[in-house]
């Protein structure tokens, strides 16, 4: 059974008498920066030359020194900039400016699991990873509630990396709404397979293969659109309520039916067998290392796809439709 912890595990005293950097102001960053400040932490931020995020902390509030300036002041280093460019900011600014003791802090585990981040000995190295966008995460720190959290510890020089980490994890909200103790590799694997066999890969894959079977069999592509994507999130909204259970017991008994005999026709065998062999290639470090050589080679293949799938007339349908929703809360039109 997984270990949970909560507000009265953690000691929000800890972080409070240690200096946080926050190293980038996107979505987790600005979160976590403006989080801790509320819960009396020391924070400064972090930021390159030219950044864009620069005046919007410096609006709310915070002071904004270098990356290097941040890691030479502070003691606890929240490295919050885009996974690919981490061992680059970290080599050329954090790396000299740790001291024996100080923490080294990631919200996401891909660069210690995988070598990109080698710490030295004599320094903490922590995770607390919000399960759940920056912008939540913030709103929801205002709103007196939490987004859940999970942390780890991967190097424990001074033995006390776990309380540190749960302190954070209290400063940002994480510990109202429960963290779990995790590994960094466990988070790390888990988060990649995640999003690419089920969250975004596989739904994406789904939702496609559905629309382009009724276009293809002439059926409207408005008609298919509401079929194979709008609704997905009814009931996906019943599954995060109430497990597959709730979704059967609102459907219909037909929908129900069809759910039984058709779904492992559509995830066969076969699939839970290419599953297995992308988890292989996640956990011997195969897809972080074409992942990496594909970013700074010039993302020249991931922009093909992103251009292939913004043409695709599930999207070109969609964008359209959801101009006469009013309901649905878009900043397209
Ligand atoms: P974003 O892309 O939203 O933010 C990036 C920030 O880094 C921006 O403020 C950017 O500045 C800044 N930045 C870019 N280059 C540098 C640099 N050289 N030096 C200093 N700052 C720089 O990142 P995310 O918040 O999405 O991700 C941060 C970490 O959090 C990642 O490890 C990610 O895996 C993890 N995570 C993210 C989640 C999410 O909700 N997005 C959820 C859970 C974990 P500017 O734009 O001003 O140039
Ligand atoms: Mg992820
Ligand atoms: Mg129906």
């Amino acid at each position: 059974m997984a270990e949970l912890f909560y507000d009265d595990d953690a000691d929000l005293s800890i972080i409070q008498n240690r200096k946080v950097a926050v190293i980038g102001y996107g979505s987790q960053g600005h979160a976590h920066a403006l989080s801790l400040r509320d819960s009396g932490v020391d924070v400064r931020v972090g930021l390159h030359e030219g950044s864009k995020s620069k005046a919007k902390a410096e609006e709310q509030g915070l002071r904004v020194v270098t990356p290097a300036e941040a890691a030479a002041e502070a003691d606890v280093i929240m490295i919050l900039v885009p996974d690919p460019i981490q061992a680059k900011v970290y080599e050329e600014s954090v790396k000299d400016n740790l001291k024996a003791g100080d923490a080294l802090f990631f919200g996401h585990g891909l660069n210690i699991r995988y070598g990109f981040i080698k710490p030295p000995a004599d320094v903490d190295v922590c995770m607390v990873a919000p399960k759940g966008p920056g912008h939540l995460v913030r709103r929801q720190y205002e709103e007196g509630r939490g987004v859940p959290c999970i942390a780890a510890v991967e190097q424990d020089a001074t033995g006390k990396g776990f309380e540190l980490a749960l302190s954070y994890a209290k400063g940002i909200g994480g510990t109202r709404a429960g963290v779990i103790k995790t590994t960094f590799t466990e988070e790390t694997e888990t988060d990649l397979f995640g999003e690419q066999a089920v969250l975004c890969g596989g739904t994406s894959a789904l939702v496609k293969a559905g629309f382009e079977t009724l276009v293809e069999a002439g059926y409207q592509p408005e008609i298919a659109y509401f079929e194979c994507l709008h609704e997905l999130k009814l009931i996906v909204d019943l599954m995060y309520e109430g497990g597959l259970e709730k979704m059967r017991w609102s459907v219909s008994e037909t929908a129900e039916w069809g759910d039984y005999v058709t779904g492992p026709r559509i995830i066969t065998d076969a699939t839970k067998a290419e599953m297995k062999k992308v988890l292989a290639e996640i956990q011997d470090g195969t897809f972080a290392r074409n992942w990496m050589d594909e970013y700074h080679s010039g993302l020249k293949k991931y922009n093909e796809y992103k251009t292939q799938d913004e043409n695709h007339l599930l999207e070109t349908t969609g964008k359209q439709l959801r101009k006469l929703m009013s309901w649905v809360d878009n900043d397209e039109a």
